[in-house]
């Protein structure tokens, strides 16, 4: 069978060809998509901040690329396999999120930087063992190994547990002369999705005097941090405020979700990034007298956040309900859809979602305009 990528590459520049897609088919809207990466960009440096999109939404080297070429410094990746596709197609300034620990990854690690040359890749450590055995594996790399200290920031997923430990390992770094000290991240991933903006506020608010105190300690010992980075989507305009952040990692702002619209609408305003991201499905059954089925499940959509919106196709009002790994039962409101009807969703979940598909079907209303490969899916 061939990929999603080849049966719909005919349907490229042909008018209407948006209801022709092989179903189930990643949808992403150029404009929506496009206004989304120029919005962030244009209020990062109204603010004065850098922006370091993060990659793990979209996995994307066309996208990336774009951000780039927007204004972005460069770009935050989470794997050590999304920072190599990255490094390997030319966008600048890589920085890994996520520690590299086990001997493999290291090596991936060390080899990635003696690739990308100086500045061209920076990776977190958040354990004085794990900075010691990066330094023992760059013999050989013509430059230091450029690193920031990750501080846990409450979040607690990964990054030193307390101030304490941050200037410890900040110290251990900058001692040590095959590494290099970039900078700290501090990234909060439990403040991006709070409901109540004025709870998110507060706790934003918090962390960032938290981190601040943590900068001005490490300078009153003589370190300095000249990047720091954190933030998503959900925190990216308290978060750029130059009292701790040097640059902003969103990532989920270039496709947005359900679950994301909804955090970042406010009492009657709306949220300032579009949905761009979503899944074509056919109706492929209509028998049942309750709902109709679409071809589209659990290996469609991610089922982490709640449930596809209906955003084209049928009723707004419809309910979805997952029905299996590739089927959804989508109870209508409104006028039935008929069946081979196409029905588009908006995803639940961006960034879980992308990485079931293999492509990216870029359409600008009705005409299919291109089609992007996922290009570091199941890279890790
Ligand atoms: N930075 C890190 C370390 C992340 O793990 C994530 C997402 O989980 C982001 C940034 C991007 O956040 P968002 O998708 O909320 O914009
Ligand atoms: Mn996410």
């Amino acid at each position: 069978m061939l990929p999603d990528t080849q049966v719909n590459k005919p349907l490229i520049g042909i008018a209407g060809g948006r209801q022709s897609l092989d179903t189930p088919a990643l949808l992403l809207d150029l404009g929506a998509m496009t206004r989304n990466i120029e919005r962030m960009a244009a209020f990062a440096k109204a603010r004065g901040v850098g922006l370091r999109p993060h990659v793990k939404t979209h996995k994307s080297v066309e996208i990336a690329r774009r951000q780039v070429a927007a204004g972005a410094i460069g770009v935050s990746c989470v794997t050590l396999g999304e920072a190599e596709v990255m490094v390997k197609a030319g966008i600048p300034d890589v920085l890994i999120t996520s520690p590299a620990v086990t001997p493999s990854k290291i090596a991936r690690v060390v080899k990635l930087a003696r690739l990308a040359g100086p500045g061209g890749v920076m990776v977190v450590v958040d354990d004085p063992r794990n900075a010691a055995d990066l330094a023992a594996a760059t013999l050989g790399l013509p430059h230091p190994l450029e690193v920031l200290v990750d501080y846990g920031a409450g979040y607690n997923r990964t990054g030193a547990a307390s101030a304490a430990q941050v200037l410890e390992l900040a110290r251990y770094v900058a001692a040590e002369p095959r590494l290099k000290l970039r900078g700290l991240q501090a990234y909060a991933g439990n403040l991006q999705h709070i409901a109540d903006r004025q709870q998110r506020s507060v706790a934003a608010a918090s962390l960032r005097e938290t981190i601040a105190r943590i900068v001005a300690e490490a300078r009153r010992s003589g370190i300095h941090f000249d990047i720091v980075t954190g933030a998503g989507t959900g925190t990216h305009d308290l978060d750029a405020q130059r009292d701790a952040f040097t640059e902003l990692q969103a990532g989920s702002y270039v496709f947005m979700d359900a679950e994301y619209a909804q955090v970042l609408q406010g009492p009657g305003q709306p949220s300032p990034f579009e949905v761009s991201l979503f899944v074509q499905t056919a109706v492929v059954s209509t028998n049942a007298a309750e709902w109709v089925t679409v071809d589209g499940g659990t290996k469609c959509f991610a089922t982490d956040s709640g449930v596809p919106l209906v955003a084209r196709g049928a009723d707004p009002a419809s309910c979805y309900a997952f029905f299996g790994d590739e089927h959804g039962k989508l109870l209508s409101a409104g006028q039935r859809p008929a069946l081979g009807d196409r029905v588009e969703f908006i995803t639940p979940h961006c960034d879980p979602t992308v990485s079931l598909h293999d492509a990216y079907h870029v359409v600008d209303g009705d005409t299919l305009v291109a089609i992007w490969p996922v290009d570091a899916r199941g890279r890790h």
